[in-house]
C-alpha cells in the first residue's frame, strides 16, 4: 500500500512571521490519518525554524535543493548534510524552476540525487514536459530523459527504492491550468510502467506525486486516480486553509 504524500514547496515566499503563522494554522487545522504524510519545504534560511515550529506535528520537513558536493568552495550553495543537520527527511530535486532559469541538467539532477540519498535524504524527483514539447508529441521521450540519469546511475532503480517521483507538467506550474486527471494518470502510468520495466516491486511501491495548480476545489478528482499517490502544491501551500483542504482530499484516499 502506497501512503499519499501532500507536500508543500514555499518557492522562495515567506519570512519569519508569516512562516510561523503559517505553521500554526496547518498544525491546529490537521486530524489523523495514517494514511497520509504531509510535508513542507521552505526556503533554506528558514528550516531550522519551521522544523522547531513544527516538532510534534505530522508535518516532516524538506527542502527545496541541494548541492550535488559533499563540502567545499561552492559559494551559495547547501550540501545534503547540512540539510540533514537541519532535520530536513526530504528535498525536492530537479523541480521545473530550476532546471529553466539555473540551468540544471537531468545529468546534475541525478548527482544532487545521489546526495541525498547519501545522506538519508528522500529525494523528490521532479519531471515534466513544456506545453511546446507536448504539442510536438515529445513528452513521454522528455520523461523518460528526464529518469534515465537516475535509473542509469551507480544504484540502478535500486535508487527509486527511497525516492519520490512528482510529475509536474511545466505549462500547468503556477498558471491555474490543472492537468485533467485523465491526463496525469496516463503520464503517472507511463512513469511507472518505466519503473516496472526495471523492478516490479520498486515501481509498485514508489510514490508518484502529481503537481500543477492542485488547490483544494481539484485535488480529490487527481488523487482518485490509481496511480496519483498525492501533490506537489507551490501556490495553494503558502495558504492555510487551501493546504488542509488538499490534504483531506488525500486523506480519503486510502490504497
Ligand atoms: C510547484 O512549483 O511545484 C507547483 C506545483 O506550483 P503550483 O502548485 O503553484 O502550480
Amino acid at each position: 500500500m502506497r501512503k499519499t504524500l501532500v507536500a508543500g514547496n514555499w518557492k522562495m515566499n515567506g519570512g519569519t512571521a508569516a512562516n510561523e503563522d503559517l505553521c500554526d494554522r496547518i498544525a491546529s487545522g490537521l486530524s489523523a490519518s495514517d494514511a497520509l504524510e504531509l510535508l513542507v519545504c521552505p526556503p533554506f534560511p528558514y528550516l531550522e525554524a519551521v522544523g522547531k515550529k513544527l516538532a510534534g506535528s505530522a508535518v516532516k520537513l524538506g527542502a527545496q535543493n541541494v548541492s550535488q558536493h559533499v563540502s567545499g568552495a561552492y559559494t551559495g550553495e547547501v550540501s545534503a548534510g547540512m540539510l540533514k543537520d537541519l532535520g530536513c527527511e526530504y528535498v525536492i530535486v530537479g523541480h521545473s524552476e530550476r532546471r529553466a532559469m539555473m540551468g540544471e541538467s537531468s545529468e546534475i539532477v541525478a548527482e544532487k540525487f545521489a546526495a541525498a540519498l547519501r545522506n538519508e535524504l528522500t529525494p523528490i524527483l521532479c519531471v515534466g514536459e513544456t506545453l511546446e514539447e507536448r504539442t510536438a508529441g515529445r513528452m513521454k521521450a522528455v520523461i523518460a530523459s528526464q529518469l534515465e540519469p537516475v535509473l542509469d546511475g551507480p544504484a540502478g532503480i535500486e535508487a527509486l527504492a527511497s525516492a519520490v517521483i512528482a510529475y509536474e507538467p511545466v505549462w500547468a506550474i503556477g498558471t491555474g491550468r490543472t492537468a485533467s486527471p485523465e491526463q496525469a494518470q496516463d503520464v503517472h502510468q507511463y512513469i511507472r510502467n518505466i519503473l516496472a520495466e526495471r523492478d516490479v516491486d520498486i515501481s509498485s511501491r514508489v510514490q508518484i506525486l502529481y503537481g500543477g495548480s492542485v488547490k483544494g476545489d481539484n485535488a480529490a478528482g487527481l488523487f482518485a486516480m490509481p496511480d496519483i499517490d498525492g501533490g506537489l502544491i507551490g501556490g495553494a501551500s503558502l495558504n492555510a486553509a487551501e493546504f488542509l483542504a488538499i490534504a483531506r482530499a488525500a486523506g480519503s484516499q486510502v490504497r
